[in-house]
């Protein structure tokens, strides 16, 4: 998944993407990344791995000169953690310097690519969203916004798109409309970043979330809407509101914390926990589903585990050791609020288990008597092609067990898992979504060498 950030028509237009990417650091850890573009359409790129903290110091903000930015923060899913792979990525083409900054997965990207290299091309990086790069560089029409149309026609898949050819940031978000992104105004400026807690965090004021296939021209501060990519059925990723999205984020017109609140809710309703005395909530994601979730059983809320907040996000480390050490670096229960309780714990979803089997053990040994655990969402049974990274099949833990199976892998009691009606009930009547990785509806063709691409070595310089 990824964070995008743009700005057009504000001085020093970098520092402000800057600040706005800290909003969005949630999205991804492994790199992060500024293309400023100044008077004289000049463009320069700072990017680094790991955190937006961790890349950017005054000196390398006081070079990224110029009133148009992009800006990006990332983990991979398509193409592997290098900084050769980290954006926004920068060329040269012939209509000028040309920056892209992308959320999302390509899903005809191995198809594309190789018909691109039979016809020449040469990849400097693993990720699909070069592959965008060469179509559009190779496009004979006329004008930037027909070449980048031309070679989005193209793309399948999840692509939500910061554009800057020039002066001129084009953002686009593809058809089924996969990832959100918003739009913003100050002073006299625009800014467009990937949600809106991004928004809030530069003082910008919220004109609108772009609709799927919709596709804008930010020139100076000035918004034309071009026409909208062809339609294709709208699928909202439904794990946006359920895991993604900060909670004080409006994701596809619904509120995060709304919607997990309700999720909440609704799993109390369909799997209570009668005779439990606390419940608790897997900070942070889960915090809301805990309160709906005390609300409608009536059981006491109560912090049962304490988050070490200097830690990035265990799943987001690709290497097996380092995840599961990374549990107890990241959670520690409350023994005062756990020994001797029969508790409720709540988490928004289960992916391999080792989350889940670690924070179990761990309130054991603090004393619980019982341990429930509710999830937020159904078994995640497939992979993402679409921008979140959830492993292969064979690792998905709901993928090939049955509940009571991951019941006795985990420890615990009892489990409930929140069945997909119940989850898309609560994720609203708004938009009609993607739950794949739920239900194996996937939304596009998946070719066979998706998975295996996706996780292709990276290219180096020496052999
Ligand atoms: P696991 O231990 O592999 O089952 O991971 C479950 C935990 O990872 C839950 O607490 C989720 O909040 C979190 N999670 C779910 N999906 C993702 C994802 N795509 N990236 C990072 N963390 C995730």
């Amino acid at each position: 998944m990824c964070g995008v950030f743009g700005v057009s028509g504000v001085p020093d237009a970098a520092r402000l993407t800057y600040l706005g990417l800290y909003a969005l650091q949630h999205r991804g850890q492994e790199s992060a990344g500024i293309v400023a573009v100044d008077e004289q359409a000049r463009a320069r790129a700072h990017r680094g791995m790991g955190l937006v903290s961790e890349n950017f110091n005054e000196g390398s903000l006081a070079k990224l000169l110029g009133d148009v930015a992009v800006g990006h923060t990332r983990y991979s899913t398509a193409g592997s953690s290098v900084i050769g792979n980290a954006q926004p990525l920068l060329i040269d083409y012939r209509e000028g310097p040309l920056t892209v900054a992308h959320n999302g997965n390509l899903t005809n990207a191995p198809a594309l690519r190789r018909e691109l290299v039979d016809a020449g091309s040469i990849f400097t990086t693993t990720t699909d969203t070069e592959v965008l790069l060469h179509l559009i560089a190779r496009s004979r029409k006329t004008s930037p916004e027909e070449q980048i149309r031309e070679a989005l026609e193209r793309c399948e898949g999840a692509f939500t798109l910061l554009l800057s050819v020039g002066r001129t940031i084009y953002a686009v978000v593809d058809p089924r409309g996969f990832r959100p992104l918003v739009l913003g105004r100050i002073a006299g400026g625009v800014v467009i970043a990937s949600e809106t807690c991004a928004l809030d965090l530069v003082g910008a004021t919220m004109v609108c979330e772009l609709q799927p296939g919709q596709f804008l021209k930010i020139e100076d501060g000035h918004i034309t809407e071009l026409p909208r990519l062809l339609p294709r059925p709208e699928s909202r990723c439904v794990f946006e509101l359920v895991y993604f999205g900060r909670p004080d984020s409006r994701i596809f017109g619904e509120s995060v914390d709304r919607v997990r609140r309700e999720l909440g809710r609704e799993l109390a309703r369909r799997h209570p926990a009668p005779g439990a005395e606390v419940v608790f909530s897997v900070p942070d994601s889960s915090n809301a589903m805990a309160l709906g979730f005390a609300e409608v059983s009536g059981i006491k809320l109560e912090n049962g585990l304490i988050r070490n907040h200097y830690v990035g996000r265990t799943f987001i480390n690709p290497s097996q050791a380092l995840r599961v050490a990374k549990v107890k670096i990241k959670f520690n229960p409350v023994r005062g609020v756990i020994e001797g309780k029969r508790v409720v714990m709540v988490d928004d979803s289960l992916v391999r288990g080792t989350t889940s089997k670690g924070l179990v053990q761990m309130i054991r040994a603090a004393g619980a008597k019982e341990v429930h655990l509710r999830l937020g969402s159904p078994p995640i049974t497939g992979p993402c092609h679409y921008g979140i990274d959830t492993p292969t099949r064979e690792e998905l833990i709901g993928a090939n067990h049955s509940i009571a199976e991951i019941r006795e892998y985990l420890g615990v009691d009892s489990l409930g898992y929140l069945p997909l009606d119940g989850m898309l009930h609560a994720a609203g009547t708004r938009s009609k979504f993607c739950h794949a990785c739920f239900s194996g509806a996937y939304p596009t063709d998946i070719s066979e060498d998706l998975v295996s691409l996706r996780h292709a070595p990276p290219i180096t310089a020496s052999a």
